[in-house]
């Protein structure tokens, strides 16, 4: 499998895992899990995290649960949770039996919030949100006790009952840890790890009143599921003492938190809650709107789980934050799809060509290879008569000396066809070019010629008469700059986005095998670009197609300008 990442050295990760199976920790057992919140839909730098921790799991001949962190009902939702078990199961991954849910563990959680409270070590506080953050003190600055702090015991387990009860409105105390407010560590003084919320929650119902925090949650729910290396990304790393002190002060199985550094792609946003913005704002089409880096959008766009998981495996693994190229990304697409994708012929912007000596009644069917880099995918036959059409693009009327497709006089190949050589050009009342008169060499079929003469171009064409009509929707990039999040004060990324990133052609025509793809599954138009059938079209809309990615890269190109 491309993936096999057996002839590389191992990463950071991969190391500390081996080490510690070297070392018998954990008996040598390896269990990591993917822990999405279901607040939106997954994204490619979760991609990234699925493969890391199913990845890893599969090649220590370990286990990797999926678990949905879901402790916030006000921003969570069923819908997202289905979203993300079909994005994972999409990609290639498995969980088997071991879907679970950080609601699960609600009443463990309680439980030990209990047990934290009879040790002295945790506290209810009646400060607002506000207030804490007044006496929580600065980097700089040591923060300053609750004046809750001290309330008894049996005063605290009486109060931390009551809130569960729902006898308290939502922000007018919490649970707190009592850790330390004088520590370097802004999350160690005495985090908030249990809030009142009169939310129904999409598992639990209206069992709930109280919450706990991510940091109550993640590392105890690590622990439950004997996870042996919870894996996440660089900004846990000063949580990291937190979860640890979880563990410890609870005596319970201590999971090893390690950290790496997210992915990031240019010219696009990678966080739920700015893809959140862009969805409910109304600059893309949902969030499986093919230009968003929601996996849900990829795959409407017809990129391929294989071309996924190969960049996440050529972008590694890094220990300090570092953003990717875009090229990098459909470099990786254009890869697998150049391997996989069937090859059909269709033009964007049709022009009309009538072969002048070609019979009128005449009709015949000419071979066409399907994909020149698998054998194994055959040839069809294509549609040939006395009209067919071109693109546009490739005909000239006074063509530069380089240009070696279509014009006056020029004789060029039709791909899989005959030679053919433009005679005529013929306008409309408007002046535009509305049809050539060109003629064929019969003597031309499939290709070459019995005098061994060449020609130079090569251009696609369909039969006028059998081609389906299509409308095309050719995708740029988001966003016009490389980085839309970190830019001048006062913009926000949503003034970044480029207007042109969506461009629909009504006018495009294929060859009629084209509607036997399935939706979402991706073929080349030679010489065009990658595309697929819109899995969500209307039937009205008639055979709509999405370009995954044109043939070559075209940007670097336009921005390097001059
Ligand atoms: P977002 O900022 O998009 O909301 P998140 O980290 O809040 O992302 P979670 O649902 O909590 O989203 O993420 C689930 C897992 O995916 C976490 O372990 C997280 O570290 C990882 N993850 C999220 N974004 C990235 C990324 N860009 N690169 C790598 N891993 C990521
Ligand atoms: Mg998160």
């Amino acid at each position: 499998m491309e993936e096999s990442t057996a002839d590389k050295p191992l990463d950071f990760i991969r190391s500390i895992i081996s080490e510690d199976r070297t070392n018998g920790k954990n008996e040598g057992r390896v269990h990591t899990r993917f822990p999405p919140e279901p607040n939106g839909y997954l994204h490619l730098g979760h991609a990234k995290s699925i493969c890391l921790n199913f990845g890893v799991a599969e090649e220590f001949g370990g286990l990797c649960n999926l678990r949905l962190d879901d402790t916030n009902p006000a921003a969570e939702k069923t819908e997202y949770a289905e979203a993300i078990m079909a994005d994972v199961r999409w990609l290639g991954f498995d969980w088997e039996e071991r879907l679970h849910h950080a609601s699960d563990y609600f009443d463990q959680l309680f439980d030990w919030a209990v047990r934290l409270i009879e040790n002295g070590k945790a506290f209810v506080c009646d400060l607002n949100f506000e207030e804490m953050r007044e006496l929580r003190g600065t980097l700089t600055e040591p923060g300053k006790p609750s004046p809750f702090r001290d309330r008894p015991v049996e005063e605290n387990l009486d109060l931390f009952q009551k809130m569960k009860a729902g006898e308290f409105p939502e922000g007018s105390k919490t649970l707190r840890a009592k850790i330390d407010m004088a520590s370097p560590n802004l999350n160690l003084r005495d985090p908030v790890i249990y809030r009142i919320l009169h939310k129904e929650h999409p598992k639990t119902g209206t069992q709930w009143k109280i919450y706990p925090s991510y940091d109550f949650a993640h590392g105890q729910s690590d622990s439950i599921e004997g996870i042996t290396h919870s894996l996440c990304t660089l900004e846990f790393e000063h949580h990291r003492p937190l979860y640890d002190w979880f563990c410890e002060n609870l005596g319970i199985h201590h999971p090893q938190q390690i950290e790496f550094a997210r992915l990031n792609l240019n010219y696009t946003v990678m966080s739920k809650r700015k893809m959140l913005r862009l969805v409910t704002e109304g600059h893309v089409n949902g969030w499986d709107d093919p230009r968003m880096p929601t996996l849900s959008g990829m795959r409407r766009r017809g990129y391929t789980p294989q071309a996924i998981r190969a960049f996440c495996d050529r972008v590694g693994l890094a220990k300090r934050e570092n953003v990717i190229e875009m090229e990098l990304l459909e470099y990786c697409l254009r890869d697998d799809l150049n391997r996989r994708a069937e090859r059909r012929l269709g033009v964007l912007n049709p022009l009309k060509v009538t072969l002048q000596n070609y019979p009128e009644d005449q009709t015949e069917e000419l071979d066409a290879i399907n994909n020149p880099e698998d054998p194994d995918a055959g040839t069809r036959k294509i549609h040939f008569s006395r009209e067919i059409l071109i693109d546009r693009n490739d005909f000239m009327e006074d063509p530069p000396k380089k240009y070696f497709r279509m014009a006056p006089g020029r004789e060029v190949r039709l791909k899989y066809a005959y030679y053919v050589t433009c005679k005529e050009v013929i306008r409309d009342e408007s002046g535009e070019i509305s049809e050539l008169i060109c003629s064929y060499d019969p003597e031309s079929r499939g290709g070459g010629t019995a005098d061994g003469r060449k020609v130079k171009g090569t251009i696609q064409w369909v039969d006028a008469r059998t081609a389906l009509p299509c409308s095309a929707n050719l995708y740029d990039r988001l966003f016009s700059c490389p980085n839309p999040e970190e830019n001048e004060d006062g913009k926000d990324f949503t003034d970044f986005i480029n207007s042109g990133s969506l461009e629909v052609v009504t006018t495009a025509r294929v060859e009629p095998s084209v509607s036997a793809f399935e939706p979402g599954q991706p073929f080349q138009l030679e010489r065009v670009g990658y595309f697929c059938i819109d899995t969500n079209a209307v039937a009205e809309a008639g055979l709509v197609l999405n370009r995954s990615v044109a043939l070559r890269d075209s940007w670097s190109k336009k921005t390097q300008g001059k």
